[in-house]
C-alpha cells in the first residue's frame, strides 16, 4: 500500500481551521511571509516551474508554465481568476478546501498574484455552494483585516484585491473563457480560442485561471521547496492528488494520495473494496466525461501521462465505482441526460449532437430501441468531438463511445429484450 503524505488535508478536520486565527497558529501564511521578504516574484514562479505542478481542474496543464504566457512590460492590468466551479459530475475535492481551509486557497492565490505581478483576483464560486461561499467571503474579510490582502501586504509593498463571485450553476462557467464571460456580466458562452486568456483573458486583459486544489498547494511548494514536492509525486507530476471516491465502494470519500497510485489500489484499499462484497463492473476514473474503464483496466496510475495512455483522463480525480448489479445502460442515460442539458447550444454538433444521443438512449431505455443504435451512437459522438468550439463537446462524446464500445454487448442484450424494431 502506498504511504499517503498528507499536504493539503494534514490540518483539513482541524475544528475552526477556516478562522484565520487557527490557520495562524498551524504555521500558516508564513509562505507567504517567506515569499514577499525574501524571494522576488520571479524566483516564486520559478520554482513554481521546477515543481510540476500540474492543473488540478482536469486540463493537467502545468501552473508555473501557465504563468510564464502572461505578457511581461504590459500596462494593461492583470487578472488572476480562481476556478472553483467544481461542477463536474463525481467532483467534491475543492469544497472541502472551500469549506475547511480556506486560508490555504487565500494564501496560494497571494503567492501566484505575486509571482506573476497582478493586483486583482477573483474565485468564481459555483451557485449552489452558497454556504461554502459565505465562509470563503468571511475568510477573505479576516485576511484583509490581518494585511494579507489589500494595499500593502505585510508591508512588503505588493497590493491585492481578491473578490469572491458567485456563479448561477451553469456547468459550461467551468470552461475558463465561459468563466470569464460569465465574471463580465454575459451569458456564460466559451469563447472562440485562439486568442488564450493568457493574453485576451478577462476584460480582454491577460488572465491567469487556475483551479483551487492547484493554488492550494503553492504554499508549500514555496515554504518547503519544488525538490520536496516533487518526491511527493512524480517528476513530471509532483506532489500529492485529492481522489474523490464515490458510487459502490465501502468507504467512499476524499483520499489524498501522491500522483501515480494505482487506480485498482486507491478502490481495493484505500476505499475499502466494493460495497457489500459486490464486483466491480467498471471506473469512471476523472469525472463523468472521461472514458470509462473496464474492471480489468484498473491496473493504471493516476498521473495525468499514464491514464491518458491507457486511453482515459485523469481530470478532476473524482472517481466513480460502478458496481456489477449496475446496468450500463443506467450509467449511459446519466452521461447522455446531463451533456445534453448542460451543452450551452453555440456550436451545432454539441448542441444537436448530444440532444440525439440523449433521445437515442432514453428510447433504448424505454424499450423501444432499434439494432443499429449502438453504432449510431458512435457515430455521433465521433462526429462531435472535436468539432466543437470548447471542450464540453470532447467531454460529452468521449464518455458516450467509451461506454458504447466497452459495453456493446450488454447494450445490445439489452436491445434483444427490448420490443426491437428492424
Ligand atoms: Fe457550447 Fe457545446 Fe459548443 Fe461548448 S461545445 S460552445 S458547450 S455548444
Amino acid at each position: 500500500m502506498t504511504k499517503a503524505p498528507k499536504i493539503l488535508t494534514e490540518l483539513l478536520w482541524l475544528e475552526h481551521l477556516h478562522r484565520i486565527e487557527a490557520y495562524l497558529d498551524r504555521g500558516g501564511y508564513q509562505a507567504l511571509k517567506k515569499a514577499l521578504t525574501e524571494m522576488k516574484p520571479e524566483q516564486v514562479q520559478e520554482e513554481v516551474k521546477k515543481a510540476n505542478l500540474r492543473g488540478r481542474g482536469g486540463a493537467g496543464f502545468p501552473a508555473g508554465v501557465k504563468w510564464g504566457f502572461i505578457p511581461k512590460g504590459t500596462d494593461k492590468p492583470k487578472y488572476l481568476c480562481v476556478n472553483a466551479d467544481e461542477g463536474e459530475p463525481g467532483t467534491f475535492k475543492d469544497r472541502y478546501i472551500l469549506n475547511h481551509n480556506p486560508h490555504l486557497l487565500i494564501e496560494g492565490i497571494v503567492l501566484a498574484a505575486y509571482a506573476v505581478g497582478i493586483h486583482s483576483a477573483y474565485v468564481y464560486i459555483r451557485g449552489e455552494y452558497e454556504m461554502i461561499a459565505r465562509r470563503l467571503e468571511q475568510a477573505v474579510a479576516e485576511a484583509y483585516a490581518k494585511g494579507y490582502l489589500g494595499r500593502n501586504i505585510l508591508g512588503a509593498g505588493f497590493d491585492l484585491d481578491l473578490v469572491v463571485h458567485r456563479g448561477a450553476g451553469a456547468y459550461i462557467c467551468g470552461e475558463e473563457t465561459a468563466l470569464l464571460e460569465s465574471l463580465e456580466g454575459k451569458r456564460g458562452n466559451p469563447r472562440l480560442k485562439p486568442p488564450f486568456p493568457a493574453l485576451v483573458g478577462l476584460f480582454q486583459c491577460p488572465t491567469v485561471i487556475n483551479n483551487v486544489e492547484t493554488l492550494s498547494n503553492v504554499p508549500f511548494i514555496v515554504q518547503k521547496g519544488a525538490a520536496w514536492f516533487l518526491e511527493q509525486g512524480l517528476p513530471k507530476d509532483g506532489g500529492t492528488r485529492l481522489f474523490g471516491v464515490s458510487g459502490a465502494v465501502a468507504k467512499p470519500g476524499l483520499y489524498e494520495l501522491p500522483a501515480g497510485t494505482s487506480l485498482r489500489e486507491i478502490i481495493t484499499t484505500h476505499a475499502g473494496g466494493m460495497k457489500d462484497g459486490k464486483k466491480l463492473k467498471a471506473v469512471i476514473p476523472g469525472g463523468m466525461s472521461s472514458p470509462i474503464l473496464r474492471a480489468d483496466e484498473i491496473d493504471v496510475r493516476m498521473d495525468v501521462d499514464s491514464i491518458a495512455a491507457a486511453g482515459s483522463m485523469l481530470g478532476s480525480g473524482a472517481i466513480i465505482v460502478i458496481d456489477e448489479g449496475t446496468p450500463i445502460l443506467h450509467v449511459l442515460r446519466k452521461v447522455a441526460k446531463f451533456y445534453a442539458h448542460e451543452s450551452c447550444g453555440q456550436c451545432t454538433p454539441c448542441r444537436l449532437g448530444t440532444s440525439w444521443i440523449h433521445k437515442i438512449v432514453e428510447r433504448m431505455a424505454a424499450g423501444g430501441g432499434t439494432r443499429g443504435d449502438v453504432d449510431t451512437l458512435i457515430r455521433l459522438a465521433g462526429n462531435i468531438k472535436g468539432r466543437t468550439l470548447c471542450p464540453l463537446g470532447d467531454a460529452a462524446a468521449m464518455p458516450v463511445t467509451a461506454i458504447a464500445q466497452k459495453f456493446r454487448t450488454e447494450l445490445e442484450a439489452t436491445l434483444e429484450r427490448s420490443p426491437v424494431r428492424p
